[in-house]
């Protein structure tokens, strides 16, 4: 469920129309819902109340300010994979033992920070990260915790581009070297190995593979006698983009929460789209109508530089005409949604039934408060539009659209080229 509905044939975020919304911000912007950020927030952490694990919101899903300080202020923790996203962290408020660390490729001057924080551990997945984590400790003479990232080796079935608990994925550590790492753990002084982590994949719509990796890792951990505090089963929860059917919070909690009770760990979750993928819109205007002797384009002011999933994964998103125009034949008509990129791989939906929309109307692409804007890119030296969240019954402007000046930010021409 989500707060963007139509009432009257208007479309509304919460109790505002969002065309009110584009008299006042141009387009393209995305537009986040802050009360159904919190209710995906809340459905988590009540589907698992009776475990109390810590809710680490995966920051790469959605990186804005507001939005993470939101989560924060409601209690959460968060799921870091650089030293950007600390820095983003630190400014959002959050308890530095609330936050953990992720990704095989973190630098020393990356590491030294997350240290200098306090976090509760880093998540390693390699035995010269554990090296370099150690080095660190070391020099900074502090215990760092540790989680080791298992790579489980199972199939989340899901696009190949997001499945990282394969065996040829980069992520994690197979099971024998993890059990290497922890019988030496002495050879870590300034580390304490105090966990596990895994995180199959992302866009995961059933609990089977799932239960199926966490019952490979407490095995393995039992099997081995492997002691450690805390469980971090990452995140992968998937949403309704389209006719998917995902579990909910619940029935997910319901098929897992036997196996994580009975491992007496303190458990850790990384939700990231199912916390903010149905938060947040993409506003756009439609720009042309052509028609051509195979296919109709709608083409719009934005595209895969302001949102790639289309292009990069083939994904998804249900596109919606933000006022049905009154003019409109009131057929639909078979229509290719694509952005003003000079690439042919640039569009957001592809054989969409749409009513005739004039120049200058708004369209919505749903389900895009998960790697959208935090995927967006200047690519066609294109400005970056605004963020804007509804809080109650006011909208707010939580990052400007970028300008021209913006895109030049940091670039010089060298004197021997003038
Ligand atoms: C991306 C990521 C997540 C969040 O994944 P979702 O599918 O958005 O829930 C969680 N943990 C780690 C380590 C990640 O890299």
């Amino acid at each position: 469920m989500h707060e963007f509905t139509f009432k009257n044939n208007e479309f509304y975020c919460e109790n505002i129309k969002v065309s009110d919304i584009a008299k006042k911000v141009p387009t393209p912007f995305y537009l986040y819902s802050y009360k159904t950020l919190i209710d995906h927030y809340k459905k988590i952490k009540s589907a698992f109340s009776s475990i109390k694990p810590l809710i680490c919101f995966s920051v790469k899903s959605n990186s804005s300010l507001a939005v993470l300080r939101a989560l924060v202020k409601n209690g959460a923790g968060l799921d870091i994979v650089s030293g950007g996203e600390l820095y983003k962290a630190k400014i959002a408020g959050v308890d530095p033992k609330k936050v953990v660390y992720a990704g095989v490729g973190k630098k020393r001057d990356e590491i030294e920070s997350a240290i200098k924080f306090g976090i509760l551990f880093f998540d390693a997945e390699s035995e010269e990260e554990l090296g370099q984590i150690e080095k660190a400790a070391a020099k900074l003479k502090k215990k760092v915790n540790v989680a080791i990232r298992i790579n489980p080796d199972i199939i989340p079935k899901t696009h190949k581009y997001i499945a990282t608990g394969k065996g040829e994925s980069k992520f994690g550590l197979d099971f024998e070297t993890v059990h290497k790492i922890f019988n030496s753990r002495w050879k870590y002084p300034s580390l304490n190995i105090c966990g596990v982590q895994m995180h199959i994949g992302s866009q995961i719509l059933d609990a089977a593979p799932f239960t199926e990796a966490i019952k490979k890792v407490l095995e393995f951990l039992k099997e081995y006698k492997i002691d450690v505090e805390y469980f971090n089963i990452g995140g992968g929860l998937g949403i309704v983009y389209s006719i998917e059917n995902p579990q909910t919070a619940k029935s997910f909690a319901k098929s897992i929460l036997p196996l994580l009770k009975r491992s007496g760990l303190k458990i850790i979750l990384e939700p990231g789209r199912f916390v903010s993928g149905n938060s947040g819109i993409l506003v756009t205007k439609v720009l042309y109508t052509k028609r051509t002797p195979r296919k109709t384009f709608v083409i719009v002011d934005s595209g895969m530089s302001d949102l790639i999933r289309p292009s990069l994964y083939e994904a998804y998103h249900k596109i919606v005409p933000v006022s049905v125009p009154r003019d409109s034949s009131a057929t639909a008509e078979k229509v290719d949604v694509v952005g003003p990129i000079c690439e042919s791989g640039d569009f957001l939906g592809k054989d969409r039934y749409l009513p005739y929309m004039r120049p200058g109307s708004l369209v919505a692409v749903m389900g895009a408060g998960a790697y959208g804007f935090t995927m967006s890119s200047n690519y066609n030296s294109r400005p970056r539009g605004s963020e804007v969240m509804v809080i109650r019954n006011k909208f707010y402007v939580v990052r400007k659209g970028e300008t021209y000046k913006d895109l030049v930010r940091g670039e010089t021409i060298p004197k021997v080229l003038k």
